[in-house]
């Protein structure tokens, strides 16, 4: 795995702070003169449009990867990637969708319309070596409601592991508000269970934010949000909300039945 760090960050977790555009220096002889302005550094005051911009020029020629099953934050993110990709004449950036082989039809749906409109991101599909049949057939049908957490490690982290190793930079569209979990994530940082870096330009945002430049950029999303899904998952896992709204910051829906589960495991870090 190539995975050299950029100059522009520290290992540990997030860019340093922005430099001004211009310093001053001393000379020894007391002359005070001013450097040429340093490069943007990305930081957390950059905006995620930037902090893609920045990442996707950054790694130009690198493998890169993003993995989204759709939801509203991984659109906005696609949006952003697509727009940056056209700014900088970069090539097609990678969306890997693990497919879990339970999507909802309106997620089929929102893939499809995903597709047409970012031409210049390049889809491809990730999925479990394990068919739905092969683990009914081991573990049992509905092991999603026994052991969701095998279910999850088999159609979602196995897939996951086995593509992601291709790749040196893994962007995702995770927000630290949207799970305990999640409430440290740097914008770049080191993942040690996949063992590339994980670019997070997104971690800062409310999901109200997130609603609202879906409307005002018209990005797609899926419908399931306007029918009191606040987060969109496996059919079986994902269940509506009464009162939610698509700005609703909640994953109440996912694993109802499970009061301590709240994460597929995707992110989890070791
Ligand atoms: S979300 Fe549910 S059905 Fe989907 S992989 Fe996880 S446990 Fe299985």
């Amino acid at each position: 795995m190539n995975a050299e760090n950029p100059e522009n960050f520290t290992p540990s977790g997030d860019l340093p702070p922005s430099p001004p555009t211009e310093r001053l220096a001393a000379l020894p002889s007391g002359e005070v003169v001013a450097r040429p302005a340093s490069p943007p550094s990305m930081d957390e005051s950059r905006t995620p449009a930037e902090l893609v911009e920045w990442a996707l020029q950054k790694f130009v020629g690198q493998p890169i990867v993003m993995t989204s099953s759709f939801g509203m934050e991984g659109c906005m993110l696609m949006d952003l990637a697509s727009k940056a990709i056209a700014k900088h004449d970069l090539p097609k950036l990678t969306i890997a969708c693990i497919d879990t082989g339970f999507f909802y039809p309106e997620t089929k749906q929102l893939q499809k319309k995903l597709v047409e409109r970012y031409q210049n991101l390049d889809f491809v599909t990730w999925k479990s070596p394990v068919s739905i049949e092969q683990q009914a057939k081991s573990y049992g049908p509905n092991l999603w409601q026994y052991n969701p957490n095998l279910c999850c490690n088999i159609r979602k982290v196995q897939p996951m592991s086995e593509n992601v190793v291709n790749y040196n930079l893994w962007i995702t569209a995770v927000r630290r508000s949207q799970t305990k979990s999640r409430a440290d994530t740097p914008v770049m940082g080191w993942d040690w269970r996949y063992q590339l870096l994980k670019f997070c330009p997104m971690v800062t945002l409310s999901r109200p934010e997130v609603w609202s430049y879906i409307q005002e950029h018209d990005v797609p999303f899926n419908q399931l949000h306007l029918q009191n899904f606040p987060s969109v998952s496996c059919f079986h896992c994902t269940k509506p909300v009464p009162g939610s709204s698509p700005e609703s910051d909640a994953r109440s829906g996912r694993w109802s039945n499970d009061d301590d589960k709240d994460e597929c495991g995707l992110h989890y870090q070791i």
